[in-house]
């Protein structure tokens, strides 16, 4: 079954690489499902839940500073609703296209499932490059975009979110132009700011959440992350919260990326130097090499694509935080980092390690927390904003950061729980793809052929 549902997604989109890689990955590790339940042959589940619900394509004009005009393309795949509305974030970046977007909307219908909210699963965006843009370059263009992807969400349809490219500045523009069309102050949009509408902790959440799944994965093994060197990649709002929890739990970062190069600092990432780091990414909007030439303890590294592996990976370490990118991670990267010594990877970004660097993780034993459970606190504080929303009221930062604990602590052992069940003890991406299906098939089925 799992190997005829690949020949026919390939055959029918013979490009989308990315996304043949997330669905191998979850057809995989649900065969021991598969196999106890025959019937989903006939019932085509497979065929169903590699298809996409509806897929939205359409052109996004806008004018630049100088008057010259730009045609991007902007993308809306609504993957799944079985369990509740579509929702997914938006990425803005020149490397998307369809295949990306599939792979993520895919792997978000799982990772929603597992948050015990009820969100289904989408995820869109466009190849608009925001970087070098000025603000009302910006504007412009996620006016723009807002202008077409209004007709198909709504607080009960589909919630857009942030993702690459697309933070607090874009979400602001975008939740604006929704609520001029509709003329309706509406939950639309989640990772709004906090005076209109947005949670407390939800930028944080991401991060948080990857380092609170990481605690989980070592208390397995009776140990803390306190005094844990970290290797951290991305600079962007995952990687930011991931070090921000890093150092309110003892641990050391040493290390952050952009897609120009990385820095390594072995006397650690402080308060000091992360808030620098938050100034220079998220206002100033720089390159992370300017890190290295404010604090002399920093080595930078500018990207190297001869090399064949990525030097960030190859330092002594115990935890790696990948949070950059997908397939940032290779199998040369993960070698490394099992040489190095590292013993857990819990990944902030999604699909960031290739199917060979995860062999070469579960091979070596490491506890290794997949994306689709190690970054799903992002999603779900959106859900919580969500339910804020619906009540109108806020809940205060303590409220929501232990309702995401408790979130993270759940997903945890609903992965554990079902790797054991279906015969794969401590398989953490087993577990998390296993889990995911389950729900997402038992409401598909509850629902009839739609
Ligand atoms: P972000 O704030 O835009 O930051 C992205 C960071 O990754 C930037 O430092 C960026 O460098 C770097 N990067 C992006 N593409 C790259 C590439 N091709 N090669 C090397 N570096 C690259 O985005 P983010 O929200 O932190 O997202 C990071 C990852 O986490 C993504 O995989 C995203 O899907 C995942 N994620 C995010 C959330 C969320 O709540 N934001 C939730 C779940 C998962 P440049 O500035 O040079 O591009």
């Amino acid at each position: 079954m799992t190997d005829e549902i690949m020949a026919l997604i390939k055959a029918r989109d013979p490009y989308e690489k990315e996304f043949h890689q997330a669905v191998s990955e979850v057809v995989e590790s649900i065969k021991p499902v598969l196999d106890r339940n025959p019937q989903y042959r006939k019932l085509k589940i497979l065929e169903r839940i590699t298809e996409p619900e509806r897929t939205i394509m359409f052109r996004v004009p806008w004018m630049d500073d100088q008057g010259n005009i730009h045609i991007n393309r902007g993308f809306r795949i609504q993957m799944s609703s079985a369990i509740g509305p579509y929702k997914g974030g938006l990425r803005f970046h020149p490397s998307v296209n369809l295949g990306i977007l599939k792979f993520l909307a895919f792997e978000q219908v799982f990772k929603n499932a597992l948050t015990t909210l009820p969100m289904g699963g989408g995820k869109g965006g466009s190849d608009f490059n925001p970087k070098g843009k000025s603000d009302v370059e910006v504007m412009r263009f996620c006016q723009s975009f807002m202008i077409e992807l209004f007709r198909h969400i709504g607080p009960n349809t589909d919630v857009p979110a942030g993702d690459i490219g697309v933070g607090g500045r874009e979400i602001g523009y975008l939740f604006g132009m929704y609520k001029k069309l509709r003329n309706e102050f509406t939950g639309v949009l989640t990772g709004k700011n906090l005076n209109w509408g947005g949670s407390l902790i939800r930028p944080e959440a991401t991060g948080y959440g990857c380092v609170y799944f990481a605690c989980e994965m070592l208390a397995t093994r009776n140990k803390t992350i306190e005094g844990a060197v970290s290797l951290v990649s991305g600079s962007g709002n995952v990687a930011q919260y991931t070090i921000e929890k890093l150092l309110d739990l003892g641990a050391k970062a040493v290390t952050l990326s952009d897609s120009s190069g990385y820095i390594y600092d072995q006397a650690g990432i402080d308060r000091e130097k992360l808030a620098y780091v938050m100034d220079l990414k998220n206002v100033r909007r720089g390159r992370i090499k300017e890190y290295a030439d404010k604090y002399p303890s920093a080595l930078y590294t500018p990207v190297d694509p001869a090399l064949g592996y990525n030097p960030l990976w190859n330092h002594p370490a115990d935890c790696a935080f990948p949070s950059a990118t997908e397939n940032e991670i290779n199998e040369k990267d993960a070698c490394n980092l099992v040489k190095n010594g590292v013993k857990l990877v819990s990944e902030g970004a999604n699909m960031p390690t290739t199917p060979g660097g995860i062999n070469v993780f579960l091979e070596g034993g490491l506890l290794y927390g997949p994306a689709k459970a190690a970054n799903a606190g992002g999603v779900s504080v959106s859900g919580l904003e969500m339910t804020q929303n619906s009540m109108r009221l806020n809940w205060t930062r303590e409220e929501v950061d232990s309702r995401l604990r408790t979130i993270m602590k759940t997903i945890h052992r609903s992965c554990l729980d079902a790797a054991n069940h279906y015969g794969a003890p401590g398989n953490y991406m087993n577990g998390a793809n296993i889990a995911g299906f389950v729900k997402v098939v038992e409401a598909l089925l509850d629902q009839g052929l739609v």
